[in-house]
This record gives structure tokens, sequence and C-alpha cells, in this order.
């Protein structure tokens, strides 16, 4: 496995790689869920390549930049056991030379829900990985639909701007009683950890109503939200029964829906969704 930090060395790895090439961006402090992209990547690919960049502009000024979870000695040794041939791990630095003025913003899509509540966040994403897929050069990009409303804006940005990967989205991994995997989850204290479950009942919860006939989304809404605000450690960002493409709000349910939500345990942020 090859441990890269400049896009000059890149590229040269790039000439000899064999292809197909996919690519799996990550902030790390790997978890299984990120390593089910990894599995799913060597599967379908002749090289994988894996980036470590904990991106500086998706964080906004009162985020958690600084105390972001991190331990490349041990992503290195998982992504080793997994047969990743590239590592990309940049400094800041390097993707952010002085000078560096160009920011990629995904319009509709990337403004609601995450993208109300995090102003900035994915223009700090759809930047980064633009820079990723230019570097990188993957045949197949690889996202998790833990994080739905980013594959959303990749698949944006990679549509509207001819950037020619096959994006592909896997699905969520979660503990044994329903919370998501999350670097973030190594910040909650037994008693958060416990509060946690309320994203994971709150979308039960949408889906059993959703399955026994209830089509007013607002109903399944408030249904959502009762639940969260009866744990006293948990506090809503938002709760939101959307269109899956668009993530427009519906009123009336009349095929699929996709619940989406973000909640504050503590210091820490979850979010979490589901096909309903
Ligand atoms: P992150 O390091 O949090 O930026 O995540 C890197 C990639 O792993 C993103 O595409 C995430 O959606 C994906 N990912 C994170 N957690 C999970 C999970 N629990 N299940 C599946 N994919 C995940």
């Amino acid at each position: 496995m090859k441990i890269i930090k400049s896009v000059s060395e890149f590229r040269e790895a790039y000439k000899n790689a064999d292809k197909p090439l996919g690519l799996v961006p990550t902030m790390g402090f790997l978890h299984e869920g990120h390593m089910s992209l990894v599995r799913r990547a060597r599967d379908e690919n002749a090289t994988v390549a894996v980036s470590i960049f904990v991106n500086p502009t998706q964080f906004g000024p009162n985020e958690d930049l600084l105390d972001y979870p991190r331990d490349m000695e041990s992503d290195l040794a998982m992504l080793g056991n997994a047969g990743v041939d590239l590592v990309f791990a940049p400094s800041a630095n390097e993707i952010y030379p002085p000078g560096f003025d160009t920011q990629v913003d995904v319009g509709s899509i990337g403004s609601r829900l995450e993208g109300e509540h995090r102003p900035g966040h994915f223009k700090g994403v759809a930047t980064v990985v633009c820079k990723l897929l230019a570097i990188v050069r993957p045949d197949r990009c690889y996202f998790g639909q833990k994080d739905a409303q980013q594959c959303l804006v990749i698949q944006r940005l990679n549509a509207d701007l001819n950037l020619g990967a096959e994006i592909v989205v896997c699905p969520t991994i979660r503990e044994p009683d329903g919370l998501a995997l999350s670097s973030r989850n190594i910040n909650l204290n037994p008693d958060e950890r416990k509060a946690s479950l309320v994203l994971y009942q709150a979308l039960g919860k949408a889906k059993d109503m959703l399955e026994s006939g209830e089509k007013d989304a607002e109903e399944i809404r408030g249904a959502m939200r009762r639940i969260i605000e009866h744990e006293p450690l948990a506090e809503i960002d938002y709760v939101s029964v959307a269109d899956p493409f668009t993530l427009e709000e519906l009123n009336e349910i009349s095929g699929e829906a996709l619940a989406l939500m973000a909640v504050r345990i503590g210091k820490t942020r979850l979010i979490d969704n589901m096909m309903i």
C-alpha cells in the first residue's frame, strides 16, 4: 500500500495504476461504515484509492474541526488489511495552497437541511470532492447513504460539471442497536450513547407509520419530533420527510420518501436518514 501526500506524487502513481480505479473519500478515523465502502470498491476495481483528509472548509467557525477524531496509524492498518493500493493523505496546505480562491456551489440541493443549518458546509464538500476527482481521476467514487444529502450534492456536482466518475452510493452501516456508525460517536458518553438511539427510533416510527397507511408527512414529522423531544439529552436541528431526489418537504406522501434528521446529543451533532 502506497501512502501519498502530494498531488504530484499522486499523478505519478496514477500513470502506473491498473484501471478501473475506485476512490473512497474519507475524513479518517475509519470504522466499519467506511470499510464497507472500501470493500465494495475493492470488489469492483483493479486499483483502490482511499483519501484521508479532514477538510477544513466544510466546518463552520463554531464546529468541531479541531476536535474531529483522528488516528492515522489505525486507519492505515485497516486499509492495509483491506488490500487498498493507494492512500492519499494530503495536508491542508497541499489542497489549499496560498492563493487558492475557487469554490464550487451546488445550488438548491445544497441549500436545504444541512445546507441551511451548516452554512458553507456543502460548498466546502463540493469543492474538495471536485478537487479529489480532478486529482485522483477515479472511474468510480464511493459514498455512504448515511450522508444522504451529501450523495445528492455530489451526484449533482458530478453531472453538472461533467466530472465523469460513476458515483456509487452504499447502504448505511449500523450498530446492532440501530445507531448509524459515525466517527463522531466516539464523543458520546455512556448516557449520550443511550440517548442517541432516539434517532433510529424516530426513523423506525416514520417507516411504521407510512407502512400502516399514514400519508400525511407532517403527521409523521410530528411523531418523529415527539420521540426525540422525549429524550432530555437530545435537541433537534431538523426533522424532515422529503422527496428523496430534491429534498423538498413533502405534504402528502404518494411514493417513496426520505426521512432525515440532525440531532444534537450533548455537544455531538448526529445525522441519520432512512428511505421510508
Ligand atoms: P466521513 O469520513 O464521515 O466523511 O465519511 C466518509 C464516507 O463514509 C462518506 O461517504 C460517508 O457517507 C461514509 N460513511 C460514514 N459513515 C457511514 C456508515 N455508517 N455507513 C455507510 N457509510 C458511511
